[in-house]
């Protein structure tokens, strides 16, 4: 047995090979076919001259050219460095040259952005263009990549050897690169999957992006591990969610609170959803209301909370079943992996929400380090855990609960204020849509809390506070309300409150 992910997709094809791997709008690919597909890749890549160990950037959207790169550069021996195609060529110039990048894919509509970056650090770029289009000029044609004959042997590759460099800001700084290896995702998306209840005849909707580790480790892979099906939607959008779950039967849906708030409050038109089973959210904490809202929505659907990192190579803890779960919690730690409270100077907290620390972890799906920085890493890993910055409890039973990120903690007056649990009184207002609490510098209490909100009814920001006034300590009440037409949200639909901040 071989935990590298090239061989998980050999694997799932020499089970399945007519099955459908991937549905992308009105065209759909076999594993047989994804499996020819990547291998030509993989043989077109190395007759470039890239050797094990290179880095290849992709700078793609839920496609389906995403899975042949993916898996056509692990089969190659080399690595994925996935890029968020909304970055601007800055942005991109800074990714291309930290991950040391030897060539760039990306997709027409990002193409003139990823042309001034592959220029800036003298890559090629490879560009999918949907047929009809103008290449690109001065780009190569993503086909290029189909042209060997060759669907290629796998090249060796060892389970510890890196296969993708995900980059996150983790707690401080700059992006840095997580190198995550064959076998740490290997390893996560067996071990969450068989805790989730994956099958082979799951169909799971795949919006959650590719380039970000959720969407990567725990849908994708998840799928190719257990030989399921994923539908690919490039973009959130409620209605095409739902237009997916219906055309195709999807079982799972995986989402950030922010979907799931959405397909709550959406019009189903009279769709036949009834093919769905469990839905997974993580990315951030889901509020009780949400939970509440979208399973009333969606009768028989649970949805299972879990936690995790870009450095834990996807999920760290989840809530197994509906009879085990507790809401407002991230469940118990995953097989093989440990999690501890811990106080400032790194000693074990005792079970009780009185008992708030910093979430360590240690286990099989800890990333090797950040790349090329091992300061970063040595800190993040100090006393042989990661440090996750992320403030929580745990129980008696072990579960554990999100107070909230160390960085999003407001200090007013000398008291600890968790956005979180004003959040949740927020989100209970029946005129509220999404709410975020942030923290504005105060001359007199250090900070003060804020709440912005987008409202889906008529309300005043006073009657607001006086709702939190009521329900919520006189030290921790949002003293200010705005209300903003919509938050800002990152790429996966997570709330952004360093912007609003
Ligand atoms: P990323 O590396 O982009 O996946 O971000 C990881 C961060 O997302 C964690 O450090 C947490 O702050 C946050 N996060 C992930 N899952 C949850 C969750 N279920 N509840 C609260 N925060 C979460």
């Amino acid at each position: 047995m071989s935990f590298t992910l090239a061989t998980m997709l050999r694997e799932s094809r020499l089970a399945a090979p007519d099955k459908v791997l991937c549905h992308f709008g009105d065209t759909s690919f076999t594993y047989a076919q994804v499996d020819e597909v990547s291998g030509r890749v993989a043989a077109s890549l190395l007759a470039l001259g890239l050797r094990r160990g290179d880095k290849v950037a992709v700078h793609l959207p839920n496609l389906p050219q995403f899975l042949f790169t993916y898996f056509g550069i692990l089969k190659a021996g080399l690595v994925m460095v996935p890029l968020n195609p909304l970055l601007r060529a800055a942005e991109i110039t800074y990714h291309l040259s930290d991950s040391d990048s030897r060539l760039l894919i990306t997709f027409e509509s990002f193409a003139p952005e990823a042309a001034k970056a592959a220029s800036e650090v003298d890559v090629p770029l490879y560009v999918v263009t949907t047929p009809g289009n103008a290449q690109p000029a001065g780009t190569h044609h993503f086909d290029e990549l189909y042209s060997s004959a060759d669907t290629g042997d796998l090249v060796p590759t060892n389970a510890d050897d890196t296969a993708v460099l995900l980059y996150t800001s983790g707690t401080t700084g700059r992006p840095k690169g997580a190198e995550l290896t064959h076998f740490q995702l290997y390893m996560n998306c067996t071990v969450s999957g068989e805790l989730f209840g994956f099958r082979d005849d799951d169909i799971g909707v795949a919006v959650l992006p590719l380039f970000h580790v959720f969407g990567l480790s725990s849908v994708l892979n998840v799928a190719v591990r257990y030989a399921g099906t994923v539908v690919l939607v490039p973009r959130f959008d409620a209605g095409a969610v739902l237009d997916a779950i219906e055309r195709h039967r999807c079982t799972v849906f995986s989402g950030v609170p922010t979907m799931y708030h959405a397909l709550a409050h959406a019009d189903l038109g009279g769709r036949d959803l009834s093919s769905l089973r469990v839905g997974s959210s993580g990315g951030a904490a889901i509020p009780g209301e949400t939970i509440r809202a979208f399973e009333e929505k969606f009768p028989g659907v649970v949805i299972l909370e879990g936690y995790g990192l870009s450095e834990t190579a996807s999920t760290a803890t989840f809530n197994r079943s509906a009879e085990e779960r507790k809401v407002l919690s991230i469940g118990k730690p995953i097989w093989g992996v440990e999690v501890r409270v811990v106080d400032e100077f790194d000693r074990p907290l005792p079970p009780g929400p009185d008992h708030v620390g910093e979430i360590v972890i240690r286990g099989h799906n800890l990333m090797k380090g950040y790349y090329k920085r091992p300061e970063a890493t040595e800190e993040a890993f100090r006393g042989g855990w990661f440090h996750t910055g992320d403030l929580a409890y745990a129980d008696e039973d072990g579960y554990f609960f999100i107070v909230d990120r160390k960085k999003d903690l407001i200090i007013r007056g000398g008291y600890n204020v968790y956005p979180r649990e004003i959040e949740e009184v927020l989100y209970e207002h029946p005129a509220v849509g999404e709410a975020a609490v942030i923290g504005r510098p105060d001359e007199k209490l250090g900070e003060e809390v804020v709440a912005v909100v987008s409202t889906t009814g008529e309300v005043t920001p006073e009657e607001i506070v006086a709702y939190c006034r009521e329900r919520l300590a006189a030290y921790k009440y949002p003293r200010e309300v705005r209300i903003v037409g919509e938050l800002p949200k990152g790429p996966t639909g997570k709330i952004l409150k360093k912007e609003l901040r």
